[in-house]
């Protein structure tokens, strides 16, 4: 039996993970196998990653079908359940709240623990199908790392047993540290067109992917209409998903709107870097531009993260509310350039703390003195108790 299995899917997964899976596989006290759930599988929304960052590759790759959510999650499932009939392990870890994640149903049959990084955030938005997914696996944990302590109390008001949980900071804080004298490389990555639009121009970075905003025409009409209200250069790395939403909406955007494919980590983040301000609905792009010093207009109803409009490095914009003065969103943006702010999200050890602790918990055979913590807790109130 092996220590540990780390099952991963998607772009910013790899990112933030990045330092956990070095960590991992350069211990010798701990054995681990990192799996790729095949939810992100093109060069640009994968490979380029686990390049850049320099990042072990996955041992075992799943075979999945990506038509929609119900397939990607239920062939998940149905990988990760048969992964494990031939692979055992002391736990299975996930990280975030996508459809990747429910593949800890498959781990939950077979009785096995389960670590959740990124756990007990909280958007308090119950129809965003990712609030659905993050309560599911914390529920189902035994052992969840928690970035900030206002996130864990979120999880114990859930009833989550205090034992569980372990506060660890932001793991992407990390990778901004570990790669900052290379972002000004990215610039060598970048395509020429972008190189020769943006040139020694004052620009706006946007990205725009959740489907709350682009399956939502009325929100991402508000969307687009807000884009094409600024007069600055604008670079728009845009997902495939939101490409075919703005071709069927028949929507353009102005000519001083640079759309690309999804770039590269180094050249987005130097793109970040040295942009006046970023519209984006991303959760990892508001952390990043608010840890960089770069103000935001986070483009979105609800949030898990509203610590950044509480340092004042983000702006609310909200898409399904019809906003009559979009020039004064992007003006506020500019403004908020001269301010300065100190980001909430740790020292830049999150990490190594959460190696540590699985180590740790590895050594100790704990995982399951963790799961019967959690499980006396619940029947406390139980029949069976
Ligand atoms: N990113 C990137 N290239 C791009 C757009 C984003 O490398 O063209 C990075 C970005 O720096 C961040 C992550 O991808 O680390 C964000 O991914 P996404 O917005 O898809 O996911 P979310 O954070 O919303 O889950």
């Amino acid at each position: 039996m092996k220590d540990i299995g780390l099952i991963l899917g998607i772009r910013p997964d790899v990112i933030r993970a990045s330092k956990i899976i070095k960590l991992l596989n350069q211990s010798t006290d701990i054995d681990f196998d990192f799996i790729w759930s095949g939810q992100h599988y093109s060069e640009n929304m994968k490979d380029v990653f686990f390049n850049q960052l320099n990042t072990p590759k996955p041992d075992y790759e799943f075979n999945i079908d990506v038509t929609n959510d119900a397939t990607t999650v239920s062939s998940i499932i149905n990988e990760t359940y048969s992964h494990l009939e031939n692979h055992k392990y002391k736990a299975v870890m996930f990280l975030g709240d996508t459809n990747t994640v429910m593949g800890s149903i498959g781990v939950s049959q077979h009785n096995t623990p389960i670590v959740h990084i990124e756990g007990c955030m909280r958007s308090y938005d119950w129809r965003m199908p990712e609030e659905k997914y993050r309560k599911t696996i914390d529920h189902l944990s035994d052992r969840i790392y928690s970035y900030l302590p206002s996130y864990k109390k979120q999880g114990l008001n859930e009833g989550i047993s205090d034992s569980i949980i372990k506060v660890t900071g932001n793991p992407i804080v990390d990778i901004l540290d570990e790669f900052k004298d290379l972002f000004d490389t990215g610039v060598n990555f970048l395509d020429d067109s972008v190189k020769n639009f943006i040139k020694d121009d004052e620009f706006v970075l946007v990205t725009c992917h959740r489907r709350e905003n682009i399956l939502s025409p009325e929100s991402f009409e508000t969307i687009i209409n807000l884009i094409n209200t600024t007069n600055k250069k604008v670079v728009f790395p845009m997902g495939y998903a939101t490409q075919r939403q703005l071709k069927d909406s028949g929507m353009k955007l102005n000519n001083n709107i640079l759309v690309v494919d999804p770039i590269g980590y180094l050249e987005f983040i130097y793109l970040l870097k040295n942009s006046s301000y970023c519209l984006s609905d991303s959760g990892t792009v508001i952390e990043e531009a608010c840890i960089l010093g770069i103000p935001t207009v986070q483009m979105r109803h609800s949030t898990e993260r509203p610590e950044v409009y509480e340092v004042k490095s983000s702006i609310k914009f909200d898409p399904t509310i019809n906003n009559d003065n979009l020039e004064d969103v992007h003006f506020k943006a500019n403004e908020l350039k001269s301010t300065v702010w100190k980001h909430p999200f740790g020292d830049g050890t999150a990490s190594k703390v959460i190696v540590d602790d699985l180590i740790d918990l590895s050594k100790n055979n704990n995982f399951n003195k963790h799961a019967r913590e959690n499980y006396d807790f619940d029947i406390s109130r139980s029949f069976l108790k």
